[in-house]
């Protein structure tokens, strides 16, 4: 039997929001896999940590724009990550007769990290700054995934995962399920956003970079890349680099850009190549 192609899709943010946008990512989930396609889906949720966070009267400190986050604020986190959007994607792929499985790195030790410091320039010298629960990838172990993938079930699985010591930590979303497309060898990498994909002036729509190289990536990083941008397009690098086939950054809004950049390998968003 011919091997079934994989698709490791990241899902996250503004197109997370609306109910008709997640069903229709879902959709052409659907559709991949009825076009004989393997399907894995990473997803974030920034804003319903936010929301959770708020609820629960957790204030975060914040350093260089990066979250501190507590023990106490990753308990809450992880309740809206895992119950509130792992949960509601698990149960909308099921109701389209996929079977969903929702996982996080912990489950399986699927994903090891490791603490994070955020590094910054003070008088000269790199001074360590404690982000508190936030993590890096540090090693993948496929093994739970290549079963679950090998059975037909379709993995969700949120950036929450553990150090060795069994400390838990909240990964960025884009850096983990890069690490996760590498590991698999994924054929095609998708990254979900709210945008067309990598603008060279981000107030003009019309100047998407269709394609650039790993390469090229690093000589933009923090001139033309900024934001939300950089970790994605680091995800980009990381998953070709340890073994993605491709990787794209495509607009999530329009969930047809899905099937169009895999199915029908249409020009669409920005394409990043080693
Ligand atoms: P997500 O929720 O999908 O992770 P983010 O807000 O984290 O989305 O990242 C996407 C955002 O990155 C865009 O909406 C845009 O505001 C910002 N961005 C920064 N630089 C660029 C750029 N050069 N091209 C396009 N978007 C950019
Ligand atoms: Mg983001």
């Amino acid at each position: 039997m011919k091997k079934q192609p994989l698709v490791l899709i990241k899902y996250g943010g503004n197109a997370l929001l609306y109910e008709s946008l997640k069903q229709a990512v879902v959709n052409n989930i659907n559709k991949l896999r009825q076009g004989g396609y393997r399907v894995v889906l990473v997803h974030g949720g920034g804003p319903f940590i936010k929301n959770m966070l708020a609820l629960v009267k957790i204030e975060s400190e914040f350093i260089d724009g990066h979250r501190k986050t507590t023990p106490e604020a990753l308990k809450y986190i992880e309740m809206a990550l895992k119950g509130e959007v792992n949960g509601s994607l698990v149960n909308l792929l099921n109701h389209e007769g996929i079977r969903a499985v929702g996982l996080s790195g912990k489950d399986g030790r699927m994903v090891l990290a490791q603490k994070r410091y955020h590094l910054k320039e003070v008088d000269g010298k790199t001074e360590k700054f404690d982000l508190g629960q936030v993590g890096d990838v540090v090693s993948v172990d496929t093994k739970l995934l290549d079963s679950l993938i090998q059975q037909d079930f379709l993995p969700v699985i949120t950036c929450i995962a553990s150090d060795e010591a069994g400390n838990d930590y909240n990964v960025n979303a884009d850096m983990f399920a890069g690490a996760l497309a590498g590991a698999l060898a994924a054929d095609h990498y998708l990254v979900l956003t709210d945008v067309d994909g990598l603008l060279r002036n981000i107030d003009d729509p019309r100047s998407l970079i269709a394609e650039l190289s790993t390469k090229e990536v690093s000589e933009l990083m923090g001139k033309v890349i900024k934001g939300g941008m950089i970790p994605k397009l680091e995800s980009c690098q990381i998953a070709l680099e340890k073994g993605a086939k491709t990787a794209r950054i495509i607009n999530g809004t329009k969930p047809d850009s899905i099937h169009d950049a895999v199915i029908s390998d249409q020009i669409t968003g920005t394409k990043i190549c080693l």
